[in-house]
């Protein structure tokens, strides 16, 4: 496979090469040159097949000639053997319509385990073919840095630096990152928000002075393996509930297009799929631009679901380039209109393709605490408030009947328990495994909101590859 630029002035890589390279040259996302389709018979011969023997079906046209069948499955075991249930991403019934996806069974309590224990893995594979040493620089929020971590933790030729607001992410997710002590992970709690954190890592990604002498990458979720490793638990869902002979809908609780994206990517790949909806909280430019096509960025409104508190979408460019009849040259200029007054209108083609598979719901705290509510009192089940948002649009977005509804669970409810108690009055307890989070060490260097600062941490921490 193939993959180019949405923005059509970047060399076209393998997957190897996008894998390591993150970003286009031309700020663009890279996306498979076509995509690969199943018929419906070999989609049907995927029932019953393990989760990491599904991964293999469905990644392995993505993947080749960079990995062999027998290599993609070995990265896939390890990947997904560290997962704490055997079924990797279980399906739970809500009502009769209603189900539930738990994807957040593995190591740090959130989706992001899914792609970025591969991701790490396929990191290290690779380096070790050519040779190189990767530097890792990102901010986070929360859930980003804890599973990018755990992926990477002791992990040769990769170092990681991974910058959050000092005092602003909760003690959940801070100890998920300060207390793995291993010798290339690197924690910064900076002074500031998360925007002046995010800022730092973007000037340093523009750093000569940096890039020079660092191969600097970023883990979000503009990297295509990333999306790639999250199109498996849709057909893992889906076969379950009948496909690929029955349609089943997805609603998933959305911030950077990224999740949903792979959604979309399953659908074009024959997977049966009646709507994906896109569930947002109050922070709704991607609501906004699904129904009215006004993409405009305001403020960040902070919420209980602050995975999901975003302006800017990353990965809704690749849809736009995809529905947008893959025109990189227009696309870039109408990016290079939006990167410039925060603001653009999607064409008609654009707002045309992207409803004929998504719907889009905007879930306000009250309604959130709702669904929230009613999982725990109507099926004894205890949601995160990313989940409860899916929940909610899922439970209004219109789908008929006879249509089952899976919701993506995105997070464990103990990763926001006082979210969680204020509305169940029920504080949810860490899984077992994770009993002694708060007895852990923790280390983490504090720097003041100063780039200077943080590039000299970075270039005594670092390993110089260049
Ligand atoms: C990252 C995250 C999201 C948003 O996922 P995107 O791929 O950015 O749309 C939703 N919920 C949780 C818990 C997350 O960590």
């Amino acid at each position: 496979m193939e993959y180019i630029s949405t923005r059509g002035n970047a060399p076209a890589l393998d997957f190897a090469g996008v894998t390591l390279a993150g970003l286009a040259s031309d700020g663009g996302l890279y996306v498979p040159r076509e995509w690969p389709r199943f018929t419906t018979d070999e989609i049907r011969a995927m029932r019953g097949l393990s989760y990491v023997e599904l991964a293999v079906k469905v990644m392995l046209p993505f993947v080749q000639p960079s990995l062999t069948e027998d290599e993609l499955r070995e990265l896939c075991s390890g990947a997904y053997g560290r997962f704490a249930h055997a079924a990797v991403t279980p399906l739970k019934q809500f009502d009769q319509q209603q189900w539930l996806l738990e994807l957040f069974h593995g190591p740090t309590l959130a989706f992001k385990d899914v792609a970025l224990q591969l991701l790490g893995r396929l990191f290290e594979h690779f380096l070790a073919q050519s040779d190189a040493h990767l530097t890792i620089v990102g901010a986070t929020s929360g859930d980003t840095g804890s599973a990018a971590i755990d992926a990477v933790a002791g992990r040769d030729r990769i170092d990681i630096f991974m910058l959050h607001p000092n005092g602003r992410v909760s003690d959940v997710q801070r100890r998920q990152m300060t207390t793995v002590l291993s010798p290339n992970v690197h924690n910064i709690a900076i002074e500031g928000t998360f925007d002046d954190a995010q800022a730092m890592v973007k000037r340093m990604f523009n750093d000569a002075a940096m890039t020079d002498r660092f191969r600097i990458t970023a883990v979000n979720s503009i990297n295509w393996a990333r999306l790639m490793a999250q199109v498996v638990y849709y057909f893992a869902a889906a076969l379950q509930l009948g496909g690929p002979d029955r349609k089943v809908a997805f609603s998933v609780p959305t911030g950077n297009f990224g999740d949903v994206f792979a959604g979309y990517v399953a659908a074009q790949m024959g997977l049966p799929i009646e709507r994906l909806i896109v569930a947002t909280n109050v922070n709704d430019i991607l609501h906004r631009a699904l129904s009215t096509g006004d993409y405009s960025a305001g403020t960040v409104t902070p919420t209980a679901a602050p995975s999901m508190d975003i302006q800017v979408s990353s990965n809704f460019e690749r849809l736009l380039f995809d529905v947008g009849g893959r025109d990189g040259k227009a696309l870039a200029e109408q990016m290079a209109g939006f990167e410039g007054s925060k603001a653009m209108q999607l064409t008609n083609a654009q707002r045309e393709g992207a409803a004929a598979l998504f719907t889009s719901v905007r879930c306000d705290g009250e309604q959130m605490n709702r669904a929230m509510a009613w999982a725990e009192e109507h099926c004894g089940e205890i949601i995160d408030p990313h989940t409860a948002i899916g929940l909610h649009a899922a439970q209004v977005a219109g789908i008929d009947p006879a249509v089952p509804v899976v919701t993506l669970a995105t997070a464990h409810p103990a990763k926001f328990r006082d979210a969680v108690e204020r509305a169940t009055g029920h504080r949810p307890a860490l899984p077992a495994r994770m009993g002694d989070l708060f007895e852990r060490q923790e280390s983490y260097a504090e720097l003041p909101g100063d780039y200077a600062a943080v590039a000299a941490f970075v270039e005594s921490h670092g390993t110089q590859s260049r």
